[in-house]
């Protein structure tokens, strides 16, 4: 398991969550990224039955609760059921990070 990040970092100004983990990497998140990525029962629905979900362009994080295992996200359009366990966003981020 991934341990808890070295350092929470919520840059408004760029609408980016930056997340610094004990092993020096660090992910730079745009709040559209982790909003495709969560994982509350409705979104995990969608994605099991293959709905995009459309995602508006001046979507907002509007709060992160810090849970101790995770985070968890509140979203402008209402979402703020997801919880992002810490290992989850740390492959989230190196997978956003690969070039394909
Ligand atoms: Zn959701």
């Amino acid at each position: 398991m991934i341990p808890a990040p070295r350092k929470l970092h919520h840059a408004r100004q760029r609408q980016q969550l930056i997340i610094s983990w004990q092993n020096g990497q660090e992910h730079h998140f745009n709040y559209r990224e982790l909003r495709a990525a969560c994982r509350c029962a409705t979104c995990r629905a969608n994605q099991v039955r293959g709905h995009l979900v459309l995602i508006n362009a001046d979507l907002q994080l509007e709060k992160l609760n810090n849970l101790g295992q995770g985070l968890q996200l509140i979203f402008s359009d209402g979402h703020e059921r997801g919880i992002y366990p810490w290992q989850y966003l740390f492959e989230l981020g190196n997978h956003l990070a690969t070039p394909v």
